[in-house]
């Protein structure tokens, strides 16, 4: 589908490139940033264009979107939630998703517990737990001084699978950069601490990426530079 004169597959393959620009930029290796689309409020007809490129897995931040689209795709995709999980959703979140980066809450760990104990017992679910780096309080999110305790506390939590953090930063390039390296000294208590895990630092958006590689992100979610008219910056 092409928009603006570039096709979606274009601007996610000018995407892609300019991550491993600035792993590169940064002494790391590309293969340790994942660029996770970010399809919501964009038609199917679009995610079907990259899936076609070899693009397996998206990010949404609605459960009712996220289904819809889930059950049109089909089993060839899956299913990153990045946004607000409400309680009275969950249950249908755990059908589709097989990854979620915002959890940030108690009771929605032990309902997600509770629910996947019911429908995958086997399998834990991924989780990050998000982090309210910005400080506003319209964001969700736990706060960085609660971090440590929230994080020891979802041990308890058989189905779940902890794997890092994740946060949305502030727009303000230079607060969001002391939000990433906050985020980058949390993971490292956090290791420090376990001695192992805690390998996900899902942070950086198509606004903030790069920065957000710098300070070590592993994982960029990336909506608009590659779903929208507006072309992806260069440099
Ligand atoms: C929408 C969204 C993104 C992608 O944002 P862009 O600026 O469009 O790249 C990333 N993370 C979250 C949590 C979002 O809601």
């Amino acid at each position: 589908m092409i928009e603006g004169g570039v096709s979606v597959s274009t601007r996610y393959a000018a995407v892609s490139e300019s991550v491993a620009e600035a792993c590169q930029k940064a002494g790391r290796d590309p293969s340790s940033v994942r660029l996770l689309p970010v399809s919501k409020t964009h038609p199917e007809e679009m995610i079907e264009e990259l899936v076609a490129i070899g693009c397996t897995r998206f990010g949404e931040n609605r459960v009712q979107e996220m289904a819809v689209k889930a059950s049109r795709l089909g089993s060839g995709v899956s299913w990153t939630l990045i946004g607000h999980l409400q309680r009275n959703k969950a249950a249908l979140a755990c059908t589709v998703m097989s990854e979620l980066q915002s959890l940030d809450s108690l009771e929605l760990a032990r309902v997600l517990e509770h629910e996947l104990e019911a429908t995958r017992l086997d399998q834990r679910l991924p989780v990050l737990v998000e982090v309210n780096t910005s400080g506003e309080p319209t964001k969700n999110g736990i706060a960085p001084g609660e971090v440590m305790e929230f994080t020891r506390e979802l041990a308890a939590f058989g189905h779940l699978d902890p794997r890092g953090l994740m946060t949305v930063a502030d727009p303000d390039p230079v607060r969001a950069d002391a939000g990433f390296a906050m985020m980058a000294d949390l993971q490292r208590q956090l290791k420090d601490r376990d001695g192992q895990g805690w390998d996900e630092l899902s942070m950086g958006m198509s606004g903030d990426y790069r920065a957000a590689i710098a300070h070590g992100s592993t994982c960029v979610r990336i909506g608009t530079a590659i779903f929208s008219q507006r072309a992806p910056r260069s440099g």
